[in-house]
């Protein structure tokens, strides 16, 4: 009896226990799967959140490279990529490499060790080496881990190449303009000072000396206005009054209005402009032709020919010449005389009254009116000035 009662004890207990490790197993298998799937959302998460970082550090205007504590090259965005001209404009085969073997630059070094060595952000302005110039800023910063041991450096780059430029142009631009200023200021000056030695009391010399200093001071006065308008226009506070300007009937007016100039150097002013119409500021374009034939008239030849020509395009714009039969300008020179104060023959341009500053006024014009400027010349066989500016029909017709 005691065997049988044994056995079925035995067998109730193992029944038992198997029905337990099963219901164990299944709810085990049951943590394992949810275990699994918060692993996986957490590297999905992960993985979403480092895309995110990259996204955003490769947006980034600003170059950023990060160094581990060995000065190795942990990640580097793509802005930071392309100011060292890493190979296809990527920074992924820089990771785990030295900092100088990525950029090349000594003096980087030397701004990431700086700021580990004092623990503060070290910054410095420097010039990349090779041309074309350039220039950065860099911030430098050591990172910290909790216990303040070192856990590496985050360099941030900007470029500073364009303001650097910008900073050149305007110290130029301010140079010249007293330059420009000081020169006819000096004449008058030293022509009144020997009026007041006594040249005075001779009519003819003082006469003479008078006309020479109202010549001086017309230039100051043509200076000044040019620079007021230049400064309008690049502030770009001037409002166009946009409207249908008949183009043949202007260059009549304007052209009337230098006959006297023209026949002082004995040359013909031609219209050859047919019935077009653009789209433009009457009073700003009147000043663009007035610009080109005036230097038309004044560089081009004694007894020559200027003619003011213009043709419709097939996009919309119309295309104006002035040429004349002068004597032209060098290849190199055709894109620099509508920089400001640029002139090719300076002696020349002083003695006719030229302040350097009409193609550049020229150029802001049409660009203001959507245009485009340019000049070809044959040296030898004249100078021809070329513009375009939208036609009344085509935006009228478009709009309509
Ligand atoms: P400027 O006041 O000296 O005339 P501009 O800006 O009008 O200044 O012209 C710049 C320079 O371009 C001039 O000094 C001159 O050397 C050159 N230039 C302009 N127009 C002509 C032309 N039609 N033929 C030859 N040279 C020209």
């Amino acid at each position: 009896m005691w065997p049988v009662l044994t056995v079925l004890a035995v067998a109730a207990a193992l029944g038992t226990h198997l029905a337990w490790r099963r219901r164990h197993e299944r709810e085990l298998g049951v943590a394992r799967a949810e275990l699994e799937r918060c692993r996986r959302a957490q590297e999905a998460a992960a993985a979403e959140a480092l895309a995110r970082q990259e996204a955003l550090f490769d947006s980034m205007i600003e170059g950023v490279l990060v160094l581990d504590e060995t000065g190795r090259v942990q990640l580097a965005n793509r802005a930071c990529a392309q100011m060292f001209d890493a190979p296809d404009g990527s920074a992924a085969h820089w990771r785990g490499r030295a900092l100088l073997e990525a950029v090349r630059v000594h003096e980087i070094a030397r701004v990431a060790e700086r700021a580990v060595r004092e623990g503060r952000v070290a910054d410095e302005e420097l010039r990349l080496p090779g041309e074309p110039e350039r220039w950065l800023q860099v911030n430098a910063a050591a990172l910290r881990g909790a216990e303040a041991q070192p856990r590496g450096v985050i360099l941030v780059f900007h470029d500073l190449t364009r303001l650097k430029q910008l900073e050149r142009t305007r110290q130029e631009f301010v140079a010249n303009v007293s330059h420009e200023l000081r020169t006819p200021l000096s004449h008058i000056k030293g022509y009144i000072e020997t009026l007041l030695d006594g040249a005075k009391d001779n009519p003819e010399v003082a006469t003479r000396f008078l006309q020479t200093i109202a010549r001086n001071a017309e230039r100051l006065k043509l200076l000044i206005e040019d620079l007021l308008t230049i400064s309008e226009l690049e502030s770009g506070r001037v409002a166009l009054q946009f409207q249908s300007v008949p183009l043949r009937a202007l260059v009549q007016k304007v052209l009337e209005e230098f006959q006297a100039r023209a026949a002082g150097r004995r040359v013909t002013l031609l219209n050859a402009v047919p019935d077009l119409a653009a789209r433009g500021d009457a009073v700003r374009l009147e000043q663009v032709f007035s610009n080109l034939v005036d230097n038309a008239i004044k560089y081009g030849r004694l007894e020559g020919r200027v003619t003011v020509s213009a043709r419709a395009l097939d996009n919309g714009e119309v295309e104006v010449a002035v040429a004349d039969d002068g004597p032209g300008l060098p290849a190199d020179a055709l894109e620099r005389v509508f920089e400001r104060f640029y002139r090719v023959d300076k002696a020349r341009s002083r003695e006719q009254g030229g302040t350097g500053l009409g193609l550049s006024i020229v150029k802001h014009i049409v660009q203001a009116h959507g245009g485009r400027v340019w000049a070809r010349s044959e040296p030898g066989r004249g100078a021809t000035f070329y513009f375009t500016l939208p036609a009344a029909d085509a935006i009228e017709g478009r709009s309509a």
